[in-house]
């Protein structure tokens, strides 16, 4: 997955937490034409409950509720960093403006006031929504490397470590691969850093060609990449890495249209029920060794390793 795979079209879901069941079908109603899945929860339990389960892109949320009220799930909501920071538009009656001031406070973004005007709802709601993307487009760009594109090495580590506990605990395969470009150094020496940069993001637009939407891409360090391969066995991460290897060969470039760059290719996976018990760091360790090796014997190769045990057959490598 590239970050640029990771928007959706997918419509933002609206969560409505309020006591009235005639709120809920009045919003129903004058939401209905909106790009938006309506959700609706009646309490202030169930709303802080599914709020949780779902992850809404915006909470419409009543304040005068019985048991919980408004109040006491936004501070639930505020409290728990998986909803922190959904923004929540606050539903209040005309009269209550300490109560908006409280909700404020509390960390709510807006008010909608009771009873509804139906365009300063949508209005509200639509601005809630974009509040909702612009967080989640910088939280993103927190992740991304600025040159290659890809994901970065903090988001790289916080994704190995969420594919090797699962390995461990589900015993799915998994596969990853590390990437060094070869004889980096000497492009950037003879033709200058923005050719240098030109090969990075070279490799980069390979890498999101040749791979698929579960893939994570990432730049692990100067002219190192790395792919995660979930849910893929050895095999068939070696035949992934073989068709960047070989584009990455046949590429011709702007700058130095009689210098080849090639890449040199460390996997190590695990096939279906391998059972590895091995910690990430370990693992990591493993694909060094095998791009070292790929380095050692001669570069522009791939050298894998199933820690399963099982034979990896290596593709014709031409
Ligand atoms: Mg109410």
């Amino acid at each position: 997955m590239n970050p640029s795979a990771h928007e959706t079209n997918e419509e933002p879901i609206v969560l409505l937490i309020d006591d009235s069941i005639d709120v809920h079908r009045l919003l129903a109603a004058r939401l209905r034409n909106e790009p938006l899945v309506l959700m609706s929860a009646e309490s202030g339990a169930e709303g802080l409950r599914l709020a949780r389960e779902l992850i809404p892109a915006t909470v419409l949320l009543d304040l005068d509720m019985p048991e919980v009220d408004g109040f006491e799930v936004l501070r639930g909501l505020k409290d728990d960093p998986a909803t922190a920071d959904i923004p929540v538009v606050v539903l209040s009656g005309l009269t209550a403006s300490q109560d908006k001031v409280t909700a404020f406070d509390l960390g709510a973004i807006d008010y909608i006031t009771k009873p509804f005007d139906i365009t300063e709802l949508r209005v509200r709601v639509r601005s809630a929504l974009r509040m909702h993307n612009l967080v989640q487009m910088l939280a993103q760009r927190a992740q991304i490397d600025g040159l290659s594109g890809l994901w970065n090495r903090a988001y790289f580590d916080h994704r190995w470590e969420e594919e090797t506990a699962a390995v461990a605990r589900h015993g799915r395969p998994l596969t990853i691969a590390l990437i060094d470009l070869d004889h980096f150094k000497s492009i950037n020496d003879t033709y200058g850093h923005p050719a240098g940069d030109t090969v990075i993001q070279g490799l980069a637009a390979i890498v999101g060609e040749e791979t698929r939407a579960s893939d994570i891409c990432c730049r692990y360090g100067g002219e190192e990449f790395a792919i995660i391969m979930p849910d893929t066995a050895p095999t068939d991460g070696v035949m992934l890495c073989e068709r960047i290897r070989q584009s990455l060969k046949a590429k011709q470039w702007a700058r130095h249209p009689n210098r080849q760059v090639t890449g040199s290719f460390g996997v190590v996976g695990v096939s279906e029920g391998g059972n590895v018990n091995i910690s990430k760091e370990e693992w990591l360790e493993k694909v060094d060794q095998n791009l070292y090796k790929a380095k050692k014997n001669g570069r522009d190769r791939v050298e894998v390793t199933d820690l399963s045990g099982a034979p990896v057959r290596l593709a014709d490598t031409g």
